[in-house]
Parts: C-alpha cells; sequence; structure tokens
C-alpha cells in the first residue's frame, strides 16, 4: 500500500474519485502518521478520529452509488483553531476559549465539507492569531518538523508544521500580517494569503477585521489553487466578501510566463536580509528570468511605516474584537469574583495571555480620545499611502517578488522576551494586509543548517489567477523538492 500521507491533495483526490483508492484508506494513512509523529510536532490541539473516519466513509459511499464527489473528496485537511466547526472545539489556542464549541460552522467549513474534504482536526497557533512562533498558545508547544528546537513561525504555526509534517494534506489558516506565509516559509511549504474579500470570514474568530483572510497552507502551487476553488466566492453573511463570479483558480498553471513583468521592491533588499535568504531569493529570481520574465526594479516607498502603521491598526481593531470575551457569553468565567466588574477583571487578566493582553492595551490606547488623531487616524492615512505605493508599482510590473521572512526559523525561546524583535519578522508580509493585496510564499531552497528559506509573489487585488500562474512556473523549473522531513 503506498503512503498516501506522502501525497499532494490532487493526487488524492484523482485516485479516490477514480476509485484507485478508498477514502477510508486515505485517512487511515494520515491518522497513522499523526499517531506516529505529532507527539514531537506537536501540530495538532485536536484529532477527529472517528468522525474523519465516518466522513470517509460517506465519500466511499457516494463513490460507490456512483454519485459525483466534491472537489476535495477525500482529501484529508485541518483547520486552525479559530476557524468556527460544529465539531469539537474552537479555542483560539486560548484559555478564555477552553472547551467553547462554536454553535455553528464557519463558511469555509461548510464549504470544505460540502466538497467531501475530510477534517482530521485542528491544528495549533498562537493565541488570537497574535503572534509570529506559536509560542503564544495557551494549549501546547508546536515544533519545526525540521529541527525540533526551531518554531514552526506563526500564527499558522500548527497548520504549517502539520503540512509539513505530512500529517495533513491541506491546512487552512488565516493571514492577518502574515501567519499563512510566514510559517510557510519556515516549514518549507506553500501558503496564500488570498486578496481581502476572496474568502469570507464568517465564523473566523476575528482578530483585525480589516485584514484578517482565511488561506490555505499545501505541499504544493497546483494544491493551493484547488483549495482556492474551493473556499472562494461571495458570502451574504459576509459583507466585506466580494461578488464576483467564481473562478477556476487553476486556469493559467502551465501557461508560460514569458513577457510578465516582475519588480522587485528596492526597499525589501535591504541590511535587515540575511545574506543565506538574500541569495536563494536571488536565485529564485533567475529561475523567473530564465522562464522569459522580465525583471524590473519598483519602489514602495512607505514600506519602513508598514509595521508602525500594522502595530496601531490591527491592534486597535483587536481591542474591539476581543471585547467580546468577557466571561458572560464565552468560555471561560473567573469563579471567584464578588461582583460583575470584578469578574470581568479577573475573567481577562486570567484568561487572556500576555501578548493578547498587550494588544489589548495598545489598541485601547490608540483609540482614546486624547489619541485617536495622533496614532490611529495618522496610521489609516499612511495605510492608504502604502496601498497607494502598490497601485503605482503594478503600474511598472504585474507581480512583485520579495523575501518572506529576513531569517530562517529561531529556536524556541529566542524571541519571546522581545516583543519588538518578534514584530519585525513581519517586515515584508504585513503591507500586502494593509493593502488588501493577495501574496504567496513558495520554498525557494533550505540554508546550510537545512532550515526551509521562503520567498514571496504578491499581484494587484484579485488576480491570483496570475500569482498562481508565476508561482506553479516557479516551481515546476526551481528544481526545489524539500521533502519531507525524517521525524
Ligand atoms: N505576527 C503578526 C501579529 O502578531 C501577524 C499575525 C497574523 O497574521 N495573524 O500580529
Amino acid at each position: 500500500m503506498s503512503n498516501w500521507f506522502e501525497k499532494s491533495a490532487f493526487e488524492i483526490r484523482e485516485a479516490v474519485a477514480g476509485g484507485t483508492v478508498t477514502a477510508r484508506e486515505v485517512a487511515t494513512s494520515f491518522l497513522d502518521r499523526i499517531d506516529a509523529v505529532d507527539e514531537k510536532v506537536g501540530a495538532y490541539t485536536q484529532v477527529w478520529h472517528d468522525e474523519a473516519l465516518a466522513q470517509a466513509d460517506a465519500v466511499d459511499a457516494k463513490i460507490a452509488a456512483g454519485k459525483l464527489v466534491g472537489a476535495l473528496a477525500g482529501v484529508p485537511i485541518s483547520l486552525k483553531e479559530l476557524i468556527c466547526t460544529q465539531s469539537g472545539e474552537t479555542t483560539c489556542s486560548s484559555k478564555i476559549l477552553a472547551g467553547f464549541q462554536s454553535p455553528y460552522d464557519a463558511t469555509v467549513t461548510q464549504k470544505l465539507l460540502a466538497d467531501d474534504a475530510v477534517v482530521l482536526g485542528k491544528v495549533n497557533m498562537d493565541e488570537f492569531a497574535m503572534g509570529s512562533s506559536t509560542e503564544n498558545s495557551a494549549v501546547q508547544k508546536t515544533s519545526n518538523p525540521w529541527d525540533l528546537s526551531r518554531v514552526p513561525g506563526g500564527s499558522s504555526g500548527g497548520s504549517a508544521a502539520s503540512v509539513a509534517s505530512a500529517t495533513s494534506a491541506i491546512s487552512f489558516g488565516s493571514d492577518t500580517g502574515g501567519s499563512i506565509r510566514q510559517p510557510a516559509a519556515f516549514c518549507g511549504c506553500v501558503g496564500l494569503k488570498p486578496t481581502y474579500g476572496r474568502v469570507s470570514r464568517y465564523g473566523l474568530v476575528a482578530f483585525a477585521s480589516s485584514l484578517d483572510q482565511i488561506g490555505p497552507l499545501t505541499r504544493d502551487v497546483r494544491d493551493a489553487a484547488l483549495a482556492m476553488n474551493v473556499i472562494s466566492g461571495k458570502d451574504p453573511r459576509d459583507a466585506t466578501s466580494a461578488d464576483l463570479p467564481a473562478e477556476d483558480f487553476t486556469k493559467k498553471l502551465g501557461d508560460s510566463i514569458a513577457g510578465l513583468k516582475i519588480g522587485l521592491p528596492k526597499e525589501y533588499f535591504v541590511d535587515a536580509l540575511g545574506s543565506e535568504v538574500r541569495a536563494l531569493v536571488e536565485k529564485a529570481t533567475k529561475v523567473l528570468e530564465d522562464q522569459g520574465a522580465e525583471i524590473v526594479e519598483v519602489s514602495l516607498p512607505h514600506t519602513e511605516y508598514a509595521v508602525s502603521v500594522y502595530y496601531i491598526v490591527a491592534p486597535a481593531e483587536a481591542s474591539a474584537n476581543l471585547a467580546r470575551f468577557d466571561g458572560v457569553r464565552y468560555g471561560f468565567r473567573h469563579p471567584d469574583a464578588k461582583n460583575v466588574s470584578e469578574m470581568y477583571v479577573k475573567t481577562k487578566s486570567e484568561g487572556f495571555g500576555e501578548e493578547v493582553q498587550r494588544r489589548i492595551m495598545l489598541g485601547t490606547y490608540v483609540l482614546s480620545s486624547g489619541y485617536y488623531d495622533a496614532y490611529y487616524l495618522k496610521a489609516q492615512k499612511v495605510r492608504t499611502l502604502i496601498t497607494q505605493d502598490f497601485d503605482e508599482a503594478f503600474k511598472a510590473c504585474d507581480i512583485i517578488l520579495t523575501p518572506t521572512t529576513p531569517s530562517t526559523a529561531f529556536t524556541m525561546g529566542e524571541k519571546s522576551n522581545d516583543p519588538l524583535e518578534m514584530y519585525l519578522n513581519d517586515i515584508f508580509t504585513i503591507s500586502a494586509n494593509l493593502a488588501g493585496i493577495p501574496g504567496i510564499s513558495l520554498p525557494c531552497g533550505t540554508s546550510a543548517s537545512g532550515l526551509p528559506v521562503g520567498f514571496q509573489l504578491l499581484s494587484k487585488a484579485f488576480d491570483e489567477a496570475t500569482l498562481l500562474q508565476t508561482a506553479h512556473c516557479y516551481e515546476q523549473h526551481a528544481d526545489v523538492n524539500l521533502g519531507i522531513p525524517n521525524l
């Protein structure tokens, strides 16, 4: 029997729909793999053994009855802890939501189930998606499968670690400032943040509502395109979802990129960029150039303000979004309080971790009447300038190419006492969220010490098709095959 856990989602779907293998066999292969390696990696917070097998059986029954099956038939997937599922719990890896059962499925969950994916369980994250290492999880540690002493990145660290360690074929994470792309880069997988509005946020527990998007982490580009076909689209329950006709994101895979203009923003190739990462990103650029792309220099002059703007806007929105976790309606309530205000204080002080409390305080501060104009309003104005930078740059190119992260995965504990150091990890990914444009991180090799390195491609809003075309072309010609780590 093949090791189905080594296969791509595309291969699995073909084999299941074509009757070469049953969905149950595939699910069993992945569940066994989880049992064998996840104790070391720690990607999963919940494994739904019985339910996954029942879902797989339902897919097999459809096939046996000659019915049509969905686009992800029998594909074993995992979901980040902040995507609502009626099954199991939705904890956002926070103590305040320990044991919380969502009364409904997120739109993305519904779509995945409707297309016959098999949900293996939920995966770890930084609490409420705040962080870049998954060390802020209140539940457990997650290791980088390539070096267990290192972080997988974050906040979708469990997602990236599960795809890299082959314990799910696709994982769905969320990206507010880099949380899909940065862990994808650290773990050597593909991670796509869609255009803001491409994917419904209904049932995605909100961190920063003007920045959050759900997206796939996969083993290859084609799988990312397949996943996008399933999860995209207008949702009447999310007013910010875009009303666009359904699109086949695989349609341009395999098309030549001859004549495509790829811009390198000069502000991204600065001293902070490690030399190993720089060399591999330059090599990736060369691969695309050899395929006929024209490489041009572009400028994104307001890049230097992106981290500051993000750490005003995102905490401001978070402070409003997280106000609902007050011990009254959801999850944890401090048992020992004399009155309601003491209950609020004790619940939040004990229920939220340090980083989440820091964000709530930052956000409350920048929105307070005395500081609103100086911080929040000013940040919104600079956000507009950052968006305009991209509008300008995309007049001169179709795709922008940058590093995903300044360095490779760092060791656990290395940055956890220095919030600013941690925030600087997002320097290359944050601007895409502020501007609402899509971005993909792709593996482009390994460092001398064997750690994956990623680079990022960005496109105009709603041009995921060209983004995936370029990414696929790179993948086909780059000869970067990290394989599966030895665990
Ligand atoms: N690391 C960033 C933060 O802590 C981004 C997180 C995210 O994209 N969810 O805010």
